[in-house]
């Protein structure tokens, strides 16, 4: 939300000579620990795998290196960032520095007192995740309850003065609602509201079948959102984030590998997006061992995807590579097990039918009703502990050449029970 021309303006001489753009934007994956166990979760499946976290000193360390280098917006993420104890100091550490700081939470944790210290370090804005609407859905898909505490969190953004955004990851269970969740940013008072169709990495992609839309649904849902834009004007604006399985191009990827966005993971481990862990065949530098600018500048990791070089037939030869570099590493991996092939969103893929297949089992499957399930239909599998550590065992057999796809009969199905709080 602030404009990072601005701080290209002031890049640093050796990244200006280098030909590589700053790292505008710096993520800080503070934590993986959440209290939420959201079915769409972007956290690695096997986010149990890495237990340990950066201090605060490392972490200072990290906010320094990176705006030296030129990054000028922070957010605080996780898992649940309100988790770590040393949030505000580093709030505080990160506007002497200069940045510009959000702070992505579930709102759980959000007291008044916290509030007030993190508006006085100078925090600039919130943004605040719903999952629905309605009680029954946010609560059913987040595991949680936590409905009527994120109300009142809001509430209290809103009184302490921070400007607002309100985030909702849309699917087949929440685009029929599209309306409601507008009505209700609206009543919060939200200055922008964001509507995520949900992107199929991590724990959305494990539950991709129970979450996938219908085609009807998405466009009905974007046309609400075309009548409230008009009808609104600017008291909210209204993000809609398209989902790209229902495009014949894919979308830009974080404005291209390692060309704006530096992700630092809780362990110390550098992404230049959040998914790339799933990646095979790189290692990611850690900030324990390297300095931010090496790690920009001299990592193989950031450097594997940079510019053309590494493209394969057809977006090697392809006339449009410049727009879409080619798209999604994670989701080339995720759906062809090769990260350089083009992103099977791309029409011009040979594996293009990988995602044509999954919007017509969409289309069969029809939208569903609530959260009850149809009788052949596989629970949604919850981001938790336990069936991280499964999926994870899962993973690793992969990696180490045992063909063994995750599936849901292996994992906890037992939906919502014995993980609310
Ligand atoms: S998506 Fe849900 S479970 Fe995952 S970090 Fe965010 S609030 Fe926690
Ligand atoms: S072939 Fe590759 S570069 Fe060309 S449009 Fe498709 S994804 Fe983009």
């Amino acid at each position: 939300m602030t404009d990072l021309s601005v701080a290209a303006q002031h890049m640093p001489e050796h990244t200006a000579q280098s030909g590589i753009g700053p790292p505008l934007w710096l993520l800080a994956e503070l934590t993986y620990r959440c209290p939420l166990h959201c079915a769409f979760c972007y956290n690695p499946v096997n986010y149990t795998d890495q237990q340990s976290e950066l201090d605060t000193a490392q972490w200072l360390r990290v906010l320094r290196e990176a705006r030296a280098l030129g990054a000028a917006q922070l957010g605080f993420s996780g898992g649940e960032p309100l988790l770590r104890d040393d949030l505000e100091e580093l709030v505080a550490e990160a506007r002497q520095l200069g940045f510009y700081t959000n702070l992505i939470t579930s709102g759980v944790g959000l007291t008044d007192k916290r509030l007030g210290v993190l508006k006085d370090n100078g925090l600039d804005h919130i943004q605040l995740s719903f999952q629905d609407s309605t009680q029954q859905l946010n609560d059913f898909l987040s595991s949680t309850r936590t409905f009527d505490l994120k109300n009142r969190v809001a509430r209290s953004i809103k009184a302490h003065g921070f400007p607002m955004v309100l985030n909702c990851v849309l699917h087949r269970y929440n685009l029929p609602h599209v309306d409601k969740i507008i009505d209700m940013a609206l009543a919060m008072g939200a200055e922008y509201l964001e509507l995520a169709n949900t992107q199929y990495y991590g724990w959305a992609h494990t539950n991709r079948a129970q979450l996938m839309p219908t085609e009807e649904q998405l466009r009905e849902a974007e046309a609400v959102v075309e009548r409230y834009r008009k009808e609104i004007g600017n008291r909210c604006k209204i993000f809609f984030v398209v989902p790209d399985y229902f495009e014949t191009r894919p979308k830009r990827c974080m404005n291209g590998w390692g060309s704006v966005f530096l992700g630092v993971a809780p362990d110390g481990a550098a992404l230049p997006c959040h998914s790339a862990r799933s990646l095979p065949g790189l290692t990611f530098p850690n900030v324990r061992d390297m300095s931010i600018a090496d790690i920009w500048h001299k990592s193989d990791a950031f450097n594997r995807f940079r510019g053309f070089d590494w493209m394969k037939e057809p977006c090697r030869s392809c006339e449009e590579k410049t727009l879409d570099l080619g798209g999604c590493r994670c989701q080339a991996y995720l759906l062809t097990q090769d990260p350089a092939n083009a992103d099977p969103v791309c029409d011009k893929s040979p594996h293009h039918e990988s995602v044509v297949r999954v919007v017509r089992e969409a289309a069969q499957r029809g939208a569903g009703g609530g959260v009850a399930l149809a009788p052949d239909e596989q629970p949604v599998i919850f981001r938790n502990d336990a069936n991280s550590r499964k999926l994870s065992g899962q993973i690793s057999g992969q990696i180490s050449g045992q063909p063994n796809t995750p599936t849901p009969a292996a994992t906890d199905k037992t939906s919502d029970q014995g993980a609310r709080r």
